[in-house]
């Protein structure tokens, strides 16, 4: 792929898609989340040869949010195994909201381990074992930066309000489906959530599993093939929520996005993307970020179904 392309295709990605920014909102219901700048709009490309570009706020730092809920999952993945994890959580798109209650009556396990019931019940899994520092260390592996942390005012922010998140989580702890510490699990989860990260970490973790879970610089893997088929896979059926169908069409690239207007996404042995934008639309995508994947995708030939 040409440099020049690459760079020319980025900043006009960044031109069209900020005209969109004005239809989104800022999630409010964190109320730190509220404070975010909504015309913030910046995007990161890193190669599966390690080359790096980046246009806009891409350097602005902002929390992972359910692009977490990917780490979580192979963390889960690769320390307790398959059998243990969906034995609590099904592989399912649920159709509904993210933070959606509804299905935990009927079903009783929560469909995918990327709404927030499904995170919580995976965060329950590692909780119970490992404490959060090695999870983290996880996270600082794959965006290739040490001094990754939590920002306390989003964590604060989330333990103090997220009465929806402790509903689902005492909801599985009667039904049997979350047997750790509720409290403790939640604890985790609001961390795990809080994370902050730039656009050019994210996409360093996206160009990892671009690159068959190989290590950029050094080749060792650092994530084994049946896990990423796993969490490759439900990227490209839950990773957008219930907005995951139409993405797949008009994106056609795995991918997770979280509230903090993250949206991670990669294209097979081609490239890691992360865009970020923290006015969402009203599934809770980042609606500039959705934008400029769409863009990048047609202009890039990224998409899976037909690539250039
Ligand atoms: N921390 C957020 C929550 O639990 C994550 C949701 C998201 O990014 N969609 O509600």
């Amino acid at each position: 792929m040409e440099l020049t392309n690459i760079e020319t295709i980025l900043n006009d990605a960044l031109i069209h898609s900020s005209k969109y920014i004005d239809d989104g909102n800022v999630a409010t219901y964190i109320p730190e989340l509220a404070k975010a700048d909504k015309n913030l709009l910046g995007a990161s490309i890193v190669t599966i040869e390690g080359k790096r570009y980046h246009v806009g706020d891409w350097h602005q730092e902002f929390t992972i949010q359910s692009i977490s809920k990917t780490i979580s999952l192979i963390f889960a993945l690769h320390n307790l195994g398959p059998e243990i994890v969906f034995n609590k959580v099904g592989m399912e798109p649920s159709g509904d909201p993210f933070n959606s209650i509804i299905k935990l009556e009927t079903k009783k396990y929560p469909s995918n381990p990327y709404i927030n019931a499904g995170a919580i019940a995976v965060a329950g899994l590692i909780s119970e074992r490992y404490s959060f520092e090695d999870y983290l260390k996880l996270v600082r592996l794959f965006c290739g930066r040490n001094s990754i942390e939590v920002d306390e005012n989003v964590y604060m922010s989330e333990s103090k309000t997220g009465m929806l998140n402790r509903s689902l989580a005492y909801m599985m702890n009667s039904s049997g489906v979350l047997e750790a510490d509720v409290e403790k699990t939640l604890d985790f989860y609001f961390k795990m959530c809080s994370v902050k990260v730039n656009s050019n970490d994210l996409a360093n973790y996206a160009a990892i599993l671009a690159n068959d879970g190989l290590d950029l610089k050094s080749g060792d893997r650092l994530i084994d093939n049946s896990i990423l088929k796993i969490v490759k896979s439900l990227m490209l059926t839950c990773g957008m929520y219930d907005g995951s169908g139409e993405f797949a069409i008009r994106v056609g690239m795995p991918a997770k996005s979280g509230v903090g207007g993250g949206i991670l996404a990669f294209a097979e042995n081609k490239l890691g993307i992360c865009v970020f934008g923290p006015a969402l639309d009203s599934q809770g995508n980042s609606i500039g970020g959705y934008h400029m994947l769409e863009y990048l995708s047609k202009e890039l030939g990224l998409h899976y179904f037909s690539g250039k």
